[in-house]
């Protein structure tokens, strides 16, 4: 049987055929494409301005620098994330200050985050995992009562609504990501979603070396710039992408619903954690379960691995952060998120993306019911 990897970009042949014509135009990194893909982001985000960028973390890297976020200042997130969340934080010169999640929607957990708000709190990074939305309302509710900037990493959430609302059409500063794995691909990529025309034109300058282009030819320089700008060949992709996005979102649905029906059937005795039966808020980035592990005689590797024998592809999406030696280093250790910790150690990211059928929903579900029930500890069968 074929193998089953747990997500798959899908590039169509227009979308092959238009990246073709880009590289033969002579023109390949940023240029016409670059500004026709903004310009469809901008229209998708509500009007917005949005830059593009090379990357979810560049993204994020930008965000936090329009911000002013810097050294000594304290960046409020989730220890369950892709480590970008909080990497950039350090980088930027700032702490991480990580809140417990919501085992229930395994995001953080809005009422434990006022108390950790100090005077060098600048900002709070929320982040959509699995693109289920965290609750807009009152993270903006808080973040307003105590002067906080928003940095939302959205990198799962293209496509996600809060309450109807599309996630980038509203808030402070939001990231998104255009990696391979997400819902929508420029194989590498992203974009920053702004709130006025001046800080779009501070975001053009960080994204490359600060240049300004003078109307005589000339160039001037005042801040020290980044390179993070995304290339043609990319954003004919995205364009692609982008005409798609909303039938491979709704695919993704339709999966997520096969998923729950199927483990509706066993779950009870399987005992895994399955996500939030959230349809509205989420763009379903990922279908992920929580094993059972302490009913189990192996472990998640083992599980992992015969998975994969069976030839279906998982992955683990995330360990917690603070448990990493980089974060342990700055005073973090077991026990400070309990919540985070027995999820980041139990989550599998079960495969989930457009061109999967639904007989591959049923064999993954009937592969992952045999190894558990294979493997359930007597006293537990
Ligand atoms: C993918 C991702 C990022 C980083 O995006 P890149 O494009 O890979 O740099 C950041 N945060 C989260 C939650 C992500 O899933």
């Amino acid at each position: 049987m074929e193998y089953l990897p747990f997500t798959r970009p899908d590039i169509d042949e227009a979308t092959i055929a238009g990246v073709v014509e880009v590289l033969r135009s002579g023109w390949i990194t940023s240029g016409p494409q670059v500004k026709a893909f903004e310009a469809k982001l901008s229209e998708y985000f509500g009007g917005r301005p949005v830059r593009a960028l090379v990357s979810g973390t560049g993204a994020l890297e930008l965000a936090l620098e329009l911000a002013g976020v810097g050294g000594g200042d304290e960046v409020i997130t989730t220890p369950l994330s892709w480590v970008a969340t909080a990497n950039v934080v350090v980088r930027a010169g700032a702490r991480p200050v990580f809140v417990d999640v919501n085992p229930a929607t395994r995001l953080i957990d809005l009422d434990r985050v006022e108390a950790a708000i100090t005077p060098r709190t600048k900002a709070i990074i929320p982040v959509d995992l699995a693109g289920l939305a965290v609750d807009r309302d009152r993270l903006y509710a808080i973040a307003r009562k105590h002067g906080l900037r928003v940095i939302e990493d959205a990198a799962q959430s293209m496509g996600t609504r809060w309450n109807g609302r599309r996630i980038g059409s509203f808030g402070d500063l939001v990231c998104l990501s255009f990696h391979a794995n997400k819902n929508l691909t420029t194989a590498e990529g992203g974009c920053l979603v702004l709130n006025d025309a001046a800080e779009a034109l501070r975001c053009e300058r960080l994204r490359l070396q600060g240049v300004v282009r003078l109307p005589d030819g000339g160039q001037e320089v005042e801040v020290p710039g980044a390179k993070l700008n995304l290339t043609d060949i990319a954003a004919r992709i995205g364009l692609g992408q982008l005409e798609q996005l909303e039938g491979f979102n709704e695919r993704r649905t339709h999966l997520a619903r096969r998923y729950f029906a199927r483990f509706a059937r066993f779950d009870r005795s399987l005992h895994c954690g399955l996500p939030p039966q959230e349809f509205a808020n989420t763009n379903w980035h990922m279908f992920q379960i929580l094993l059972p592990l302490d009913r189990l005689a192996i472990g998640r590797g083992e599980f992992i691995g015969q998975m994969h024998a069976r030839g279906i592809g998982v992955g683990v999406h995330y360990p917690a952060m603070h448990l990493f030696k980089l974060y342990r280093g700055l005073g973090y250790q077991d026990g400070d998120f309990p919540e985070a910790e027995k999820v980041g150690a139990s989550i599998i990211t079960l495969p989930l993306f457009p061109r999967m059928t639904d007989a591959d929903v049923d064999r993954v579900c009937d592969t992952v019911r045999d190894i558990l029930r294979t493997h359930m500890r007597p006293e537990h069968r």
